[in-house]
């Protein structure tokens, strides 16, 4: 069985990230989401597992301090963190998986998984996303504009990233988003690794 591929997908808030890859994860039976470990408090309509793991300060400290977190970075106040064993684990029994993490956090897991494949997802426009921001309404105005301010910094990052995707259109970005998966799993030695019999067989003199 070969080893999934890991992927980091990063955005500025209000990008669409998560619905982008809650998509691409429905369709996608081999590939599947991280689930953080974070301090923020949950939002409304958020379930704890689900969409993170929400624990407190304490037990945050204490996983860090087993080393419990692949890579882990304090966003907007809180601290976010992804845990290591999960993801080893999973990527062992051959499903891909995607980290939704910001640009600190693909920076470790890049550092320490040089094959790990990030993607950036950028909105159309700063108006967009200011509406984008506006329209979840679960934030008041002074956590909104903290949050532009943020989503800016967050931009400049695009650059590290080795793929792109602005989401303008929803339905191009998935397919685009799909495109990339795909591709990964073409790549000559992930192909080579999964279908080992049938190179070996093509190449077998006894064929002949
Ligand atoms: P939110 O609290 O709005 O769900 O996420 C805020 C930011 O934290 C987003 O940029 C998100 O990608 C990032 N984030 C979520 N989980 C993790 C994580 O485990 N590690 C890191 N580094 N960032 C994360």
């Amino acid at each position: 069985m070969s080893k999934g591929i890991l992927y980091t997908v990063s955005a500025p808030s209000g990008a669409g990230k998560t619905s982008l890859v809650q998509a691409l994860v429905e369709s996608n039976p081999e590939v599947c989401v991280s689930v953080s470990h974070t301090t923020r408090p949950m939002r409304p309509g958020e379930h704890n597992g689900v969409n993170y793991h929400f624990v407190s300060h304490e037990q945050f400290a204490s996983m860090l301090e087993q080393s419990a977190f692949l890579e882990h970075a304090e966003v907007f106040g809180n601290l976010y963190g992804t845990s290591q064993h999960w993801v080893e684990d999973t990527l062992t029994s051959g499903m891909d998986v995607i980290l939704e993490i910001d640009w600190q956090g693909a920076e470790q897991v890049r550092k320490l998984m040089p094959d790990t494949v990030s993607l950036f997802i950028l909105p159309p426009s700063l108006p967009a996303l200011q509406q984008r921001l506006t329209g979840r309404g679960q934030d008041d105005p002074a956590v909104i504009e903290r949050r532009m301010n943020e989503a800016i910094n967050e931009i400049s990052h695009y650059i590290e990233a080795d793929y792109l995707i602005i989401n303008d259109d929803f339905t191009v970005a998935l397919a685009q988003f799909q495109a990339l998966i795909t591709s990964q799993h073409l790549r000559q030695p992930v192909q080579s690794d999964r279908h080992r019999a049938l190179l070996s067989e093509l190449l077998s003199e006894q064929a002949l």
